[in-house]
Protein backbone atom coordinates (compact mmCIF):
# COMPACT_ATOMS: atom_id res chain seq x y z
CA UNK A 1 0.00 0.00 0.00
CA UNK A 2 1.30 3.40 -0.25
CA UNK A 3 0.16 5.68 2.11
CA UNK A 4 0.57 8.72 0.32
CA UNK A 5 -1.56 8.10 -3.00
CA UNK A 6 -5.42 7.76 -2.88
CA UNK A 7 -7.29 7.15 -5.64
CA UNK A 8 -9.45 9.99 -6.09
CA UNK A 9 -5.80 11.54 -6.63
CA UNK A 10 -5.57 9.47 -9.92
CA UNK A 11 -7.85 10.84 -11.12
CA UNK A 12 -10.35 7.97 -11.53
CA UNK A 13 -14.29 8.70 -12.75
CA UNK A 14 -16.29 9.42 -9.73
CA UNK A 15 -18.76 6.64 -9.87
CA UNK A 16 -15.13 4.42 -10.07
CA UNK A 17 -13.78 6.55 -6.71
CA UNK A 18 -17.71 5.67 -5.23
CA UNK A 19 -17.32 1.69 -5.41
CA UNK A 20 -13.75 1.68 -4.54
CA UNK A 21 -15.14 3.51 -1.33
CA UNK A 22 -17.74 0.57 -1.19
CA UNK A 23 -15.15 -2.05 -1.11
CA UNK A 24 -13.31 -0.26 1.65
CA UNK A 25 -9.86 -0.02 -0.25
CA UNK A 26 -8.04 3.08 1.60
CA UNK A 27 -4.89 3.15 -0.60
CA UNK A 28 -3.89 2.17 -3.86
CA UNK A 29 -1.70 -1.02 -3.83
CA UNK A 30 1.87 -0.37 -5.67
CA UNK A 31 0.92 -2.21 -8.91
CA UNK A 32 -2.21 -0.06 -8.80
CA UNK A 33 -0.56 3.17 -8.21
CA UNK A 34 1.71 2.64 -11.53
CA UNK A 35 -0.42 0.83 -13.64
CA UNK A 36 -3.41 3.16 -13.40
CA UNK A 37 -2.37 6.25 -14.43
CA UNK A 38 -0.42 4.90 -17.52
CA UNK A 39 -3.88 2.48 -18.45
CA UNK A 40 -5.89 5.94 -18.03
CA UNK A 41 -3.43 7.78 -20.47
CA UNK A 42 -3.77 5.00 -23.24
CA UNK A 43 -0.61 4.11 -23.31
CA UNK A 44 0.20 -0.02 -22.90
CA UNK A 45 1.40 -2.19 -20.40
CA UNK A 46 3.92 -4.91 -19.59
CA UNK A 47 3.37 -5.31 -15.59
CA UNK A 48 4.92 -8.13 -13.20
CA UNK A 49 2.89 -8.90 -10.68
CA UNK A 50 1.38 -12.06 -9.39
CA UNK A 51 -2.13 -12.70 -7.69
CA UNK A 52 -2.43 -10.89 -4.67
CA UNK A 53 -0.74 -7.64 -5.48
CA UNK A 54 -3.98 -6.34 -6.72
CA UNK A 55 -3.54 -6.23 -10.33
CA UNK A 56 -6.72 -6.63 -11.34
CA UNK A 57 -8.14 -3.40 -9.73
CA UNK A 58 -5.12 -2.20 -11.04
CA UNK A 59 -6.41 -2.88 -14.86
CA UNK A 60 -10.37 -2.46 -14.32
CA UNK A 61 -10.50 0.86 -12.71
CA UNK A 62 -8.40 2.57 -15.95
CA UNK A 63 -10.09 0.57 -18.07
CA UNK A 64 -13.41 1.39 -16.69
CA UNK A 65 -12.18 4.89 -16.48
CA UNK A 66 -11.55 5.14 -20.01
CA UNK A 67 -14.76 3.53 -21.57
CA UNK A 68 -16.89 6.13 -18.79
CA UNK A 69 -15.35 8.71 -20.25
CA UNK A 70 -15.79 7.75 -24.07
CA UNK A 71 -19.12 6.40 -24.38
CA UNK A 72 -19.77 4.08 -26.87
CA UNK A 73 -21.29 5.69 -30.03
CA UNK A 74 -23.78 3.04 -32.51
CA UNK A 75 -21.94 -0.20 -31.23
CA UNK A 76 -23.39 -3.75 -32.60
CA UNK A 77 -24.69 -6.29 -29.98
CA UNK A 78 -21.44 -8.98 -30.00
CA UNK A 79 -19.19 -5.95 -30.21
CA UNK A 80 -16.77 -5.58 -27.22
CA UNK A 81 -14.58 -2.64 -26.96
CA UNK A 82 -12.13 -4.50 -24.34
CA UNK A 83 -11.16 -8.53 -24.47
CA UNK A 84 -9.51 -9.27 -21.55
CA UNK A 85 -8.24 -12.90 -21.93
CA UNK A 86 -7.14 -15.03 -18.89
CA UNK A 87 -5.93 -19.24 -18.74
CA UNK A 88 -8.48 -20.75 -16.59
CA UNK A 89 -12.44 -20.48 -16.18
CA UNK A 90 -11.96 -19.44 -12.49
CA UNK A 91 -10.05 -16.36 -12.60
CA UNK A 92 -12.16 -15.00 -15.65
CA UNK A 93 -15.01 -15.74 -13.94
CA UNK A 94 -13.28 -13.87 -11.15
CA UNK A 95 -12.03 -10.75 -13.11
CA UNK A 96 -15.51 -10.28 -14.49
CA UNK A 97 -16.93 -10.29 -11.25
CA UNK A 98 -14.29 -7.32 -9.92
CA UNK A 99 -15.29 -5.57 -13.00
CA UNK A 100 -19.07 -5.53 -12.06
CA UNK A 101 -17.75 -4.58 -8.76
CA UNK A 102 -15.88 -1.70 -9.87
CA UNK A 103 -18.47 -0.79 -12.17
CA UNK A 104 -21.41 -1.03 -10.59
CA UNK A 105 -22.05 2.59 -10.26
CA UNK A 106 -21.59 2.89 -14.16
CA UNK A 107 -23.55 1.72 -17.04
CA UNK A 108 -20.50 -0.52 -18.59
CA UNK A 109 -21.62 -3.96 -19.25
CA UNK A 110 -19.74 -6.81 -18.96
CA UNK A 111 -20.14 -10.60 -19.87
CA UNK A 112 -17.45 -13.54 -19.14
CA UNK A 113 -17.50 -16.81 -21.30
CA UNK A 114 -15.53 -19.81 -21.15
CA UNK A 115 -15.89 -23.30 -22.42
CA UNK A 116 -16.90 -26.36 -20.36
CA UNK A 117 -20.04 -25.06 -20.14
CA UNK A 118 -23.09 -24.82 -22.28
CA UNK A 119 -22.35 -21.93 -25.21
CA UNK A 120 -26.01 -21.35 -25.88
CA UNK A 121 -26.52 -18.37 -22.64
CA UNK A 122 -23.61 -17.37 -23.86
CA UNK A 123 -25.07 -16.48 -27.70
CA UNK A 124 -27.76 -15.26 -26.24
CA UNK A 125 -25.79 -12.81 -24.02
CA UNK A 126 -23.76 -11.45 -26.82
CA UNK A 127 -26.90 -10.42 -28.71
CA UNK A 128 -27.40 -7.78 -26.29
CA UNK A 129 -24.55 -4.78 -25.87
CA UNK A 130 -21.54 -5.16 -24.35
CA UNK A 131 -18.31 -3.57 -23.48
CA UNK A 132 -15.96 -5.68 -21.80
CA UNK A 133 -15.71 -8.93 -22.53
CA UNK A 134 -13.59 -11.76 -20.21
CA UNK A 135 -13.24 -14.75 -21.46
CA UNK A 136 -11.04 -17.88 -22.08
CA UNK A 137 -9.45 -18.27 -25.53
CA UNK A 138 -10.67 -21.50 -26.51
CA UNK A 139 -14.23 -20.78 -26.34
CA UNK A 140 -13.61 -17.18 -27.47
CA UNK A 141 -12.17 -18.41 -30.58
CA UNK A 142 -15.26 -21.17 -30.80
CA UNK A 143 -18.01 -18.16 -30.60
CA UNK A 144 -15.11 -16.42 -33.28
CA UNK A 145 -15.82 -19.11 -35.42
CA UNK A 146 -19.74 -19.08 -35.01
CA UNK A 147 -19.76 -14.95 -35.60
CA UNK A 148 -21.37 -14.78 -32.28
CA UNK A 149 -19.06 -12.72 -31.27
CA UNK A 150 -17.10 -9.85 -33.27
CA UNK A 151 -13.72 -8.66 -32.49
CA UNK A 152 -13.06 -5.99 -35.12
CA UNK A 153 -14.12 -3.28 -32.80
CA UNK A 154 -12.19 -3.74 -29.35
CA UNK A 155 -10.28 -0.72 -28.44
CA UNK A 156 -8.17 -2.51 -25.25
CA UNK A 157 -6.77 -6.10 -25.14
CA UNK A 158 -6.06 -7.32 -21.58
CA UNK A 159 -3.80 -10.67 -21.62
CA UNK A 160 -3.84 -11.32 -17.45
CA UNK A 161 -1.86 -14.34 -15.89
CA UNK A 162 0.16 -14.44 -19.29
CA UNK A 163 2.84 -16.59 -18.10
CA UNK A 164 0.20 -19.08 -17.04
CA UNK A 165 -1.68 -18.83 -20.33
CA UNK A 166 1.77 -19.58 -22.09
CA UNK A 167 2.29 -22.83 -19.46
CA UNK A 168 -0.65 -24.14 -20.28
CA UNK A 169 -0.02 -24.14 -24.10
CA UNK A 170 -2.43 -20.91 -24.93
CA UNK A 171 -0.35 -19.54 -27.44
CA UNK A 172 -1.60 -20.75 -30.69
CA UNK A 173 -4.73 -19.61 -29.37
CA UNK A 174 -3.84 -16.10 -28.23
CA UNK A 175 -2.22 -15.96 -32.20
CA UNK A 176 -5.42 -16.36 -33.64
CA UNK A 177 -7.44 -13.95 -31.56
CA UNK A 178 -4.89 -11.77 -31.81
CA UNK A 179 -5.86 -11.78 -36.16
CA UNK A 180 -9.08 -10.89 -35.08
CA UNK A 181 -8.13 -7.75 -33.63
CA UNK A 182 -8.01 -4.39 -34.91
CA UNK A 183 -4.57 -3.47 -35.44
CA UNK A 184 -5.09 0.32 -33.72
CA UNK A 185 -5.61 -0.73 -30.09
CA UNK A 186 -4.60 -0.43 -26.30
CA UNK A 187 -2.55 -3.46 -25.19
CA UNK A 188 -1.96 -4.68 -21.31
CA UNK A 189 0.31 -7.43 -20.35
CA UNK A 190 0.07 -9.47 -17.25
CA UNK A 191 2.43 -11.74 -16.14
CA UNK A 192 4.04 -13.14 -12.55
CA UNK A 193 7.25 -13.61 -14.73
CA UNK A 194 9.13 -12.32 -17.52
CA UNK A 195 10.54 -14.95 -19.28
CA UNK A 196 12.22 -14.82 -22.68
CA UNK A 197 8.52 -16.41 -24.27
CA UNK A 198 6.87 -14.01 -22.53
CA UNK A 199 9.34 -11.09 -23.64
CA UNK A 200 9.00 -12.29 -27.66
CA UNK A 201 4.98 -12.41 -26.55
CA UNK A 202 4.99 -8.84 -25.73
CA UNK A 203 7.23 -8.20 -28.56
CA UNK A 204 4.73 -9.41 -30.49
CA UNK A 205 1.79 -7.62 -28.90
CA UNK A 206 2.87 -4.18 -27.24
CA UNK A 207 3.69 -0.73 -28.12
CA UNK A 208 6.33 0.88 -26.93
CA UNK A 209 4.76 -0.01 -23.02
CA UNK A 210 6.04 1.15 -19.72
CA UNK A 211 7.43 -1.97 -17.61
CA UNK A 212 6.00 -2.11 -14.41
CA UNK A 213 7.80 -4.21 -11.57
CA UNK A 214 5.91 -4.97 -8.58
CA UNK A 215 7.82 -6.88 -5.16
CA UNK A 216 7.52 -10.61 -6.50
CA UNK A 217 5.02 -12.84 -4.01
CA UNK A 218 8.40 -14.44 -2.79
CA UNK A 219 9.80 -11.14 -1.33
CA UNK A 220 6.56 -10.38 -0.17
CA UNK A 221 6.27 -14.05 1.53
CA UNK A 222 7.08 -12.65 4.66
CA UNK A 223 3.74 -11.80 4.97
CA UNK A 224 3.03 -15.92 5.24
CA UNK A 225 4.06 -17.77 8.40
CA UNK A 226 5.44 -20.80 6.15
CA UNK A 227 6.51 -23.94 7.65
CA UNK A 228 7.34 -27.56 6.98
CA UNK A 229 6.09 -30.46 8.59
CA UNK A 230 8.72 -33.87 7.75
CA UNK A 231 6.42 -36.41 7.63
CA UNK A 232 5.73 -40.05 5.87
CA UNK A 233 3.46 -39.80 2.81
CA UNK A 234 1.28 -42.81 4.45
CA UNK A 235 0.87 -39.73 7.59
CA UNK A 236 -0.32 -37.27 5.55
CA UNK A 237 -3.92 -37.74 5.26
CA UNK A 238 -4.81 -38.66 9.21
CA UNK A 239 -2.19 -35.80 10.11
CA UNK A 240 -3.68 -33.26 7.95
CA UNK A 241 -7.22 -33.93 8.79
CA UNK A 242 -6.09 -34.09 12.90
CA UNK A 243 -4.18 -30.60 12.41
CA UNK A 244 -7.45 -29.04 10.84
CA UNK A 245 -10.36 -30.32 13.51
CA UNK A 246 -7.27 -29.87 16.18
CA UNK A 247 -6.61 -25.91 15.83
CA UNK A 248 -10.00 -25.36 14.59
CA UNK A 249 -9.55 -23.99 10.75
CA UNK A 250 -12.54 -22.85 8.94
CA UNK A 251 -11.42 -22.00 5.92
CA UNK A 252 -8.61 -23.84 4.09
CA UNK A 253 -6.80 -24.41 1.23
CA UNK A 254 -5.25 -27.68 0.37
CA UNK A 255 -3.36 -28.33 -2.41
CA UNK A 256 -2.60 -31.83 -3.76
CA UNK A 257 -0.16 -32.73 -6.93
CA UNK A 258 -2.98 -34.52 -9.33
CA UNK A 259 -6.80 -34.55 -9.38
CA UNK A 260 -7.15 -38.23 -8.19
CA UNK A 261 -5.62 -37.26 -4.89
CA UNK A 262 -7.45 -34.06 -4.63
CA UNK A 263 -10.48 -36.60 -4.95
CA UNK A 264 -9.29 -39.20 -2.38
CA UNK A 265 -8.17 -36.70 0.42
CA UNK A 266 -11.72 -34.67 0.24
CA UNK A 267 -13.16 -37.97 0.47
CA UNK A 268 -11.02 -38.77 3.22
CA UNK A 269 -11.45 -35.61 5.47
CA UNK A 270 -15.40 -36.06 4.63
CA UNK A 271 -15.08 -39.10 6.35
CA UNK A 272 -13.26 -37.31 9.42
CA UNK A 273 -16.28 -34.98 9.60
CA UNK A 274 -15.02 -32.67 7.83
CA UNK A 275 -16.97 -29.98 5.44
CA UNK A 276 -14.55 -31.09 2.13
CA UNK A 277 -14.73 -30.52 -1.48
CA UNK A 278 -12.42 -31.36 -4.18
CA UNK A 279 -11.70 -28.50 -7.23
CA UNK A 280 -10.10 -29.78 -10.32
CA UNK A 281 -10.19 -29.64 -14.11
CA UNK A 282 -12.35 -33.25 -14.57
CA UNK A 283 -14.87 -31.92 -12.21
CA UNK A 284 -17.71 -30.16 -14.15
CA UNK A 285 -18.27 -26.45 -13.93
CA UNK A 286 -21.01 -26.67 -11.84
CA UNK A 287 -19.42 -28.79 -8.98
CA UNK A 288 -16.50 -26.32 -9.07
CA UNK A 289 -18.90 -23.38 -8.87
CA UNK A 290 -20.78 -25.04 -6.36
CA UNK A 291 -17.47 -25.61 -4.52
CA UNK A 292 -15.80 -22.42 -4.35
CA UNK A 293 -19.24 -20.75 -3.50
CA UNK A 294 -19.75 -22.83 -0.53
CA UNK A 295 -15.74 -22.16 0.40
CA UNK A 296 -16.12 -18.42 0.04
CA UNK A 297 -19.51 -18.59 2.25
CA UNK A 298 -18.11 -20.75 4.74
CA UNK A 299 -19.93 -24.02 4.04
CA UNK A 300 -16.74 -26.08 3.04
CA UNK A 301 -13.76 -25.32 5.34
CA UNK A 302 -11.33 -27.56 3.66
CA UNK A 303 -10.96 -27.06 -0.31
CA UNK A 304 -8.46 -29.41 -2.11
CA UNK A 305 -7.39 -28.31 -5.41
CA UNK A 306 -5.07 -28.74 -7.60
CA UNK A 307 -2.72 -26.02 -8.71
CA UNK A 308 -4.51 -25.59 -12.02
CA UNK A 309 -7.94 -25.17 -10.70
CA UNK A 310 -6.57 -23.12 -7.44
CA UNK A 311 -5.10 -20.33 -10.10
CA UNK A 312 -6.92 -17.30 -9.68
CA UNK A 313 -9.43 -18.24 -6.53
CA UNK A 314 -9.43 -15.32 -4.85
CA UNK A 315 -10.85 -15.29 -1.32
CA UNK A 316 -9.69 -11.96 0.61
CA UNK A 317 -7.56 -13.03 3.39
CA UNK A 318 -7.50 -16.50 3.05
CA UNK A 319 -6.02 -17.42 6.12
CA UNK A 320 -4.70 -20.88 5.54
CA UNK A 321 -2.58 -22.84 2.60
CA UNK A 322 -1.65 -26.46 2.91
CA UNK A 323 0.43 -28.16 0.82
CA UNK A 324 -0.44 -31.63 1.13
CA UNK A 325 2.40 -32.61 -1.95
CA UNK A 326 4.71 -30.02 -2.90
CA UNK A 327 4.48 -29.05 -6.53
CA UNK A 328 7.42 -30.80 -8.78
CA UNK A 329 8.05 -26.64 -9.92
CA UNK A 330 9.18 -24.75 -7.11
CA UNK A 331 7.27 -21.62 -8.58
CA UNK A 332 4.07 -22.92 -7.94
CA UNK A 333 4.99 -23.17 -4.29
CA UNK A 334 4.84 -19.01 -4.49
CA UNK A 335 2.13 -19.19 -6.36
CA UNK A 336 0.08 -21.58 -4.08
CA UNK A 337 1.17 -19.30 -0.61
CA UNK A 338 0.25 -16.28 -2.37
CA UNK A 339 -3.52 -17.53 -1.83
CA UNK A 340 -2.69 -16.37 1.91
CA UNK A 341 -1.33 -13.47 3.39
CA UNK A 342 -3.19 -11.16 0.06
CA UNK A 343 -3.09 -7.87 -0.65
CA UNK A 344 -1.41 -6.74 3.29
CA UNK A 345 -3.20 -9.75 5.26
CA UNK A 346 -1.24 -12.23 6.88
CA UNK A 347 -2.04 -16.12 6.58
CA UNK A 348 0.01 -19.26 7.03
CA UNK A 349 0.92 -22.03 4.65
CA UNK A 350 2.33 -25.15 5.96
CA UNK A 351 3.92 -27.98 3.92
CA UNK A 352 3.72 -31.44 4.16
CA UNK A 353 6.94 -33.02 2.67
CA UNK A 354 7.81 -36.27 2.64
CA UNK A 355 11.71 -37.84 1.70
CA UNK A 356 10.96 -37.77 -1.60
CA UNK A 357 10.45 -33.90 -1.71
CA UNK A 358 13.58 -32.80 0.41
CA UNK A 359 14.69 -32.66 -3.32
CA UNK A 360 12.04 -30.07 -4.06
CA UNK A 361 11.86 -28.57 -0.40
CA UNK A 362 15.46 -27.58 -1.35
CA UNK A 363 14.55 -26.10 -4.73
CA UNK A 364 11.87 -23.89 -3.14
CA UNK A 365 14.24 -22.88 -0.52
CA UNK A 366 16.36 -21.79 -3.08
CA UNK A 367 13.97 -19.80 -4.85
CA UNK A 368 12.86 -17.91 -2.13
CA UNK A 369 16.05 -17.53 -0.79
CA UNK A 370 15.42 -18.58 3.02
CA UNK A 371 14.81 -21.62 4.88
CA UNK A 372 11.56 -22.44 5.59
CA UNK A 373 10.76 -23.25 9.43
CA UNK A 374 10.15 -27.12 10.61
CA UNK A 375 6.98 -27.72 12.61
CA UNK A 376 6.41 -31.27 14.61
CA UNK A 377 3.14 -32.24 15.10
CA UNK A 378 2.57 -33.77 18.69
CA UNK A 379 1.90 -37.51 17.92
CA UNK A 380 3.98 -37.82 14.38
CA UNK A 381 7.10 -38.98 14.99
CA UNK A 382 9.73 -36.63 12.81
CA UNK A 383 12.31 -39.96 13.06
CA UNK A 384 10.45 -41.05 9.95
CA UNK A 385 12.38 -38.97 7.47
CA UNK A 386 15.54 -39.44 8.53
CA UNK A 387 17.80 -39.08 5.70
CA UNK A 388 18.77 -42.08 3.72
CA UNK A 389 22.24 -43.19 3.55
CA UNK A 390 23.85 -40.89 0.60
CA UNK A 391 23.54 -44.08 -2.53
CA UNK A 392 19.89 -44.90 -0.99
CA UNK A 393 19.09 -41.28 -2.22
CA UNK A 394 20.63 -41.19 -5.12
CA UNK A 395 18.81 -43.81 -6.80
CA UNK A 396 15.61 -41.76 -5.70
CA UNK A 397 16.60 -38.82 -6.84
CA UNK A 398 17.26 -40.22 -10.22
CA UNK A 399 14.16 -42.49 -10.47
CA UNK A 400 11.46 -40.29 -12.17
CA UNK A 401 9.12 -39.08 -10.32
CA UNK A 402 5.57 -40.41 -9.35
CA UNK A 403 2.59 -38.52 -8.82
CA UNK A 404 1.31 -40.26 -5.81
CA UNK A 405 4.11 -41.82 -3.73
CA UNK A 406 3.42 -45.22 -2.99
CA UNK A 407 2.11 -45.83 0.93
CA UNK A 408 4.94 -47.06 2.60
CA UNK A 409 4.83 -49.89 5.02
CA UNK A 410 6.18 -52.02 7.50
CA UNK A 411 8.92 -51.45 10.12
CA UNK A 412 11.10 -48.71 10.07
CA UNK A 413 8.93 -46.33 9.05
CA UNK A 414 8.95 -44.93 12.43
CA UNK A 415 5.63 -45.24 12.78
CA UNK A 416 4.66 -45.21 16.52
CA UNK A 417 8.12 -44.69 17.04
CA UNK A 418 9.43 -41.73 18.93
CA UNK A 419 5.90 -40.07 18.99
CA UNK A 420 6.39 -37.49 21.75
CA UNK A 421 6.00 -34.18 22.41
CA UNK A 422 8.98 -32.03 21.46
CA UNK A 423 10.47 -34.72 18.77
CA UNK A 424 12.28 -32.97 15.78
CA UNK A 425 13.37 -33.65 12.65
CA UNK A 426 16.79 -35.14 12.57
CA UNK A 427 19.80 -33.26 12.34
CA UNK A 428 18.31 -29.78 13.04
CA UNK A 429 18.48 -28.10 16.13
CA UNK A 430 15.99 -25.95 18.07
CA UNK A 431 16.74 -22.31 17.83
CA UNK A 432 13.49 -21.30 18.65
CA UNK A 433 10.20 -21.98 20.46
CA UNK A 434 6.98 -19.98 20.20
CA UNK A 435 4.85 -19.76 22.95
CA UNK A 436 2.78 -22.81 23.38
CA UNK A 437 -0.77 -22.42 23.13
CA UNK A 438 -3.17 -23.62 25.39
CA UNK A 439 -4.14 -27.46 24.83
CA UNK A 440 -7.97 -26.06 24.67
CA UNK A 441 -7.90 -27.11 21.03
CA UNK A 442 -8.71 -24.21 20.07
CA UNK A 443 -6.25 -22.52 19.23
CA UNK A 444 -6.30 -18.51 17.51
CA UNK A 445 -4.17 -17.40 15.32
CA UNK A 446 -4.23 -20.33 13.00
CA UNK A 447 -1.82 -22.33 13.83
CA UNK A 448 -2.06 -26.24 15.38
CA UNK A 449 -1.89 -26.29 18.89
CA UNK A 450 -1.76 -30.06 20.23
CA UNK A 451 -1.99 -33.42 19.36
CA UNK A 452 -2.79 -36.98 20.97
CA UNK A 453 -0.15 -39.57 20.49
CA UNK A 454 -0.77 -41.52 17.53
CA UNK A 455 -1.32 -44.99 18.78
CA UNK A 456 1.39 -48.07 17.27
CA UNK A 457 -1.46 -49.22 14.73
CA UNK A 458 -1.33 -45.85 13.28
CA UNK A 459 -4.86 -44.57 13.15
CA UNK A 460 -4.87 -41.03 14.82
CA UNK A 461 -6.97 -41.27 18.35
CA UNK A 462 -10.42 -39.56 17.90
CA UNK A 463 -12.57 -38.65 20.77
CA UNK A 464 -12.10 -37.11 24.18
CA UNK A 465 -8.39 -38.06 24.45
CA UNK A 466 -7.23 -34.56 26.03
CA UNK A 467 -4.89 -33.19 23.82
CA UNK A 468 -1.65 -32.29 25.35
CA UNK A 469 -0.66 -28.98 25.65
CA UNK A 470 1.47 -27.11 22.79
CA UNK A 471 2.91 -28.09 20.11
CA UNK A 472 4.27 -26.51 17.28
CA UNK A 473 6.05 -24.74 19.83
CA UNK A 474 8.44 -27.19 19.48
CA UNK A 475 9.78 -25.67 16.41
CA UNK A 476 13.55 -25.63 14.87
CA UNK A 477 15.04 -23.42 12.19
CA UNK A 478 17.56 -24.89 10.09
CA UNK A 479 20.98 -24.91 11.33
P1 LIG B 1 -5.54 -9.40 -7.17
O1 LIG B 1 -4.04 -9.33 -7.11
O2 LIG B 1 -6.11 -8.54 -8.21
O3 LIG B 1 -6.00 -10.83 -7.27
O4 LIG B 1 -6.10 -8.81 -5.79
C1 LIG B 1 -5.80 -9.41 -4.58
C2 LIG B 1 -6.76 -9.01 -3.47
O5 LIG B 1 -6.48 -7.70 -3.02
C3 LIG B 1 -8.21 -9.00 -3.88
O6 LIG B 1 -8.90 -9.75 -2.91
C4 LIG B 1 -8.64 -7.57 -3.84
O7 LIG B 1 -9.97 -7.46 -3.40
C5 LIG B 1 -7.67 -6.96 -2.86
N1 LIG B 1 -7.33 -5.56 -3.17
C6 LIG B 1 -7.16 -5.03 -4.41
N2 LIG B 1 -6.82 -3.73 -4.32
C7 LIG B 1 -6.77 -3.42 -3.01
C8 LIG B 1 -6.45 -2.22 -2.28
N3 LIG B 1 -6.11 -1.11 -2.90
N4 LIG B 1 -6.51 -2.28 -0.94
C9 LIG B 1 -6.83 -3.43 -0.31
N5 LIG B 1 -7.13 -4.59 -0.93
C10 LIG B 1 -7.09 -4.60 -2.28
Amino acid sequence: MNNSITFASLGLAEPLLRAVTDTGYEHPTPIQAQAIPQVMQGGDLLAAAQTGTGKTAGFTLPILHRLVQNPAQGRKPGQPRVLILTPTRELAAQVEESVRTYGKHTSIRSMVMFGGVNINPQISALRKPLDILVATPGRLLDHAQQKTVDLSAVEILVLDEADRMLDMGFIRDIRRVLALLPKQRQNLLFSATFSDEIRELSKGVLNNPIEISVARRNTASELVAQSVVLTEQSHKRDMLSHIIRESGWHQVLVFTRTKHGANRLAEKLVKDGLSAAAIHGNKSQAARTRALAGFKDGKVAVLVATDIAARGIDIDQLPHVVNFELPNVPEDYVHRIGRTGRAGSTGSAMSLVDRSEIKLLNAIEKLIKRPIERTTIEGWSPDMVKPEPAHVRAAEEDRPRRANPPRRHGAGNGQGNGARSGARPAGRSRSEASAPRSGNGSSRGGQPSTSPARPRNGSARRGNSSPRAALLGSTSTKG
